[in-house]
């Protein structure tokens, strides 16, 4: 199997204020002394710190991100941010499909699909989020409903370079709640299969992360799972010593 360089990314929500740079720089000289070499980093702030953190993070390999975009490069769209402007702020990347945005903002499949393209049209690597929900988990249709929004979510020509898929299953995002290695194992190696199958060698290199309940203590069992690239963290990523914790399991 090729070796492919983890990555482990921060998701800081709806958190955050300016006080949080300090936080913020704590990751960075964390990163510098002794991750730099092995994974790569990203952190995603809200919208308003994000031209701030990018600054601070220049020249650090600390890749700062948005947590959602607009298709459209511009216009009448009150409230909503491009990919262009996340470029702008000094975003390297943008996370797109949450499942916070899928449910709170009613995002489709297609919708989603349509914001990984505008990612790539600014330059952005874009981080696709997919997953089942518990009642899904419990009807027995994790892997239709994974394969279902991967199909609709993955742009046509995605690339190791400009998209990152994180699977997080809905029920273990921000619940303390985590499936087991062997169901994490079955997922990853199915979204694996999938990539692979339409995306040809690509397919074998485009990171996998796996998103919920990711903490210090349960992150080498996470990250020692086959095709499981690096973690999207939440909770965690906002107490630097947490997330650097989380990142050094690799
Ligand atoms: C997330 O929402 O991307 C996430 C993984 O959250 P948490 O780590 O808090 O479960």
């Amino acid at each position: 199997t090729p070796s492919i360089r983890p990555l482990v990314a921060g998701n800081w929500k709806m958190n955050g204020l300016a006080a949080s740079a300090a936080e913020f720089r704590a990751i960075l000289a964390g990163y510098d002394a002794s991750l730099a070499g092995a994974i790569d980093l990203a952190v995603f702030p809200p919208a308003t710190l994000l031209a701030a953190f990018a600054t601070a993070a220049a020249e650090t390999g600390v890749i700062v991100g948005g947590q959602d975009c607009h298709a459209a490069a511009s216009g009448a769209h009150t409230g909503d941010i491009s990919a262009e402007m996340l470029a702008d702020a000094g975003a390297g990347a943008v996370i797109v499909g949450h499942s916070e945005r899928r449910t709170d903002h009613d995002e489709t499949d297609a919708d989603v699909c349509a914001k990984a393209l505008a990612a790539r049209r600014a330059g952005l690597i874009a981080v696709i989020c997919i997953g089942e929900t518990l009642d899904e988990r419990d009807r027995g249709v994790t892997l239709d409903v994974v394969g279902r929004q991967l199909t609709g979510s993955l742009p046509v020509g995605a690339t190791a370079a400009n998209v990152v898929v994180a699977y997080e299953p809905v029920w273990a995002i921000g619940t303390g709640r985590t499936p087991t290695a062997e169901d994490v194992a079955t997922v990853h190696a199915f979204i694996r299969d999938r990539l692979v199958h339409r995306f040809g060698a690509e397919g074998e290199v485009i990171r996998i992360l796996y998103g919920g309940s990711v903490k210090p203590g349960n992150a080498a069992e996470l990250m020692a799972i086959p095709h499981v690239d690096g973690a999207l963290v939440g909770g965690a990523s906002l107490k630097a010593a947490d997330f650097l914790g989380i990142a050094g399991a690799y």
